[in-house]
């Protein structure tokens, strides 16, 4: 099937949807760090990320979150709403890692005494820089109420997904949301956008303090496919035929 690509990111491409103000989200295999100087396959990635982002989405939306999501359509595609990104990603930290850890020389795994939001701009050139407040608002990213909306939907965010990740033995360590604005005549309307998966979370063991998440790939820490079906099979979302595309029977030679 033909049809126009919109947008390729580092792991997923939008297409043109089936009707106006929608758009098809294809969630790819390959993965990078560091800002693109690493680069590398995960073997079904996709098809895994598709499915947590689905249900972690459609829960998010039972408790009243809104949501880009329409419906997941096959294995590595979702039907989504098309969105005005709003250049931010938002991070939300429960658990001192990564580049918190690093800029203030804490002991990852530090619990924090609350959650951290943080604002870093979406820029690649620029490698995401930390910014404030005072930059969103003076740079026109978003306005004071926009920054409002979206620190109260992050930190109801994380209350439910750390509760539910708790439940199947996870610790929800940090994670980073992005939102969109959804026009309605000339109602504005602030959803969450992108994907929640291994990519953008830091998931770990609650036993062990093992990673399930990202990390494996950034810091090679090997069995990087495992911690994206660990996750996907505690969610009760492993797809039965496994994390790879159903290519049809294989004929015999
Ligand atoms: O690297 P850092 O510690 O700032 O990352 C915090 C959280 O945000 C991690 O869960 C990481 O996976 C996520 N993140 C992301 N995309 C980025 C930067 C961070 O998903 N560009």
């Amino acid at each position: 099937m033909r049809r126009r690509k919109i947008y390729e990111g580092k792991a997923k491409v939008l297409y043109e949807g089936p009707e106006p103000g929608t758009l098809v989200q294809y969630f790819k295999d390959d993965a990078t760090a560091f800002n693109n100087q690493k680069q590398g396959t995960i073997r079904g990635k996709g098809v895994l990320n598709n499915r947590i982002s689905e249900y972690l989405m459609t829960r998010l939306a039972d408790i009243g979150i809104p949501t880009h999501l329409v419906r997941r359509l096959n294995m590595r595609e979702q039907l989504i709403r098309e969105v005005e990104i709003i250049p931010l990603e938002v991070i939300v930290r429960n658990v001192a890692a990564g580049s918190l850890s690093k800029r203030f020389g804490m002991q990852e795994g530090t619990p924090l005494p609350r959650a951290i939001i943080e604002f870093c701009l979406k820029n690649d050139e620029l490698g995401d820089p930390l910014v404030t407040e005072e930059h969103i608002t003076v740079f026109g990213w978003a306005t004071v109420e926009d920054i409002d909306d979206i620190v109260q939907l992050a930190l109801r965010i994380n209350d439910f997904l750390t509760g539910l990740f708790l439940g199947i033995g996870i610790r929800l360590v940090d994670f980073k949301l992005e939102f969109g604005r959804i026009w309605n005549e000339d109602e504005m309307m602030i959803v969450l956008a992108d994907e929640i998966s291994p990519d953008s979370c830091r998931l770990w063991d609650l036993e062990t303090d093992e990673k399930l998440d990202k990390d494996r790939f950034r810091r090679d820490l090997g069995r990087v496919e495992e911690g994206y079906q660990e996750i996907a099979r505690r969610l009760g979302v492993l797809p039965e035929a496994g994390p790879v595309d159903l290519k049809g029977p294989k004929l015999m030679q």
